[in-house]
């Protein structure tokens, strides 16, 4: 069944008010009609079974026919903050790490960072990617897109236990992700990498300077593989959790 997050405030009693641009994909894109069942999750854990009513062309409602608790989330929280990047490679963590169950993105210009700050259109195109993908992967809630803030804001910003890889460091990722416990604060440098005096920021901080091995790993490898790592560590591959949309196998 497919999965879309709503807000709260499109919610009215037995109700749910879609945007125009769900009522165009109801009927264009996925070709649904009357009667069609969705799931809709109002990002704040709450998952909806809803059969559509009201098909228009900008306008669609649905009638809830039950309501569960959404699954899909982190046992804690899993903060990201990643020096922004150019290309598509910041679009490929926000997609991935939706799916690695990060619950914040916070960007950050450092000493290296290339890119500009971003403008309005790739804002939209990044909550959008982050949406996307949530509805796709079965987030309960929809992880936080922050607004890009300095390397020192960050530091100061940080959660629980806090880890910046950087090539120089002598610690492997797996000793310090021993008996972790939420929630988690990682730091991903840019293509150049971070400069010595915020590596010796962090640790003043408190945050721990890791090794991702013995290769030189792009800022993107190393965000995917630093959240797999940090997952793993935090039990997240564990368990299954039943999706309401998904027929689970018998044991
Ligand atoms: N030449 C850069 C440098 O000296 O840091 C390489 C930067 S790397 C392309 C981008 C980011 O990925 C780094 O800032 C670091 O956070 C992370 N990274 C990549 N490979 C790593 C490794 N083997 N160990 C720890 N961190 C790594």
């Amino acid at each position: 069944m497919h999965r879309f997050f709503t807000s709260p405030e499109l919610i009215d009693s037995d109700r749910v008010h879609f945007t125009p641009e769900q009522a165009r994909q109801f009927r264009s894109v996925l070709r649904m009609g009357k009667g069609d069942e969705v799931l809709v999750l109002d990002g704040e854990g709450v998952c909806y079974h809803v059969q559509l009513q009201y098909l228009g062309r900008t306008e669609a409602q649905g009638r809830i026919l039950s309501s569960s608790r959404a699954g899909g989330e982190p046992g804690g929280e899993l903060r990201l903050c990643q020096a922004l990047t150019r290309g598509e490679r910041f679009e490929w963590i926000l997609q991935k790490g939706v799916e690695l169950g990060v619950t914040l993105f916070q960007p950050m210009l450092t000493t290296r960072t290339l890119r500009r700050q971003p403008g309005a259109s790739k804002w939209i195109r990044w909550r959008r990617i982050i949406q996307e993908a949530a509805e796709q992967c079965g987030r309960g809630r929809l992880p936080v897109l922050a607004e890009p803030i300095t390397f020192e804001q960050a530091l100061a910003e940080k959660k629980g236990l806090s880890l910046i890889p950087t090539v120089t460091a002598l610690k492997p990722v797996r000793e310090a992700l021993q008996n972790a416990s939420w929630p988690l604060t990682l730091f991903v440098g840019p293509e150049g990498g971070f400069d010595p005096h915020e590596v010796d920021m962090a640790r003043n901080a408190g945050a721990h300077p890791v090794s991702l091995g013995a290769r030189t790993l792009r800022t993107e490898t190393a965000a995917i593989a630093l959240l797999i790592l940090s997952a793993a560590a935090m039990g997240e591959f564990d368990h299954a959790a039943p999706r309401a949309d998904i027929q689970s196998e018998v044991t």
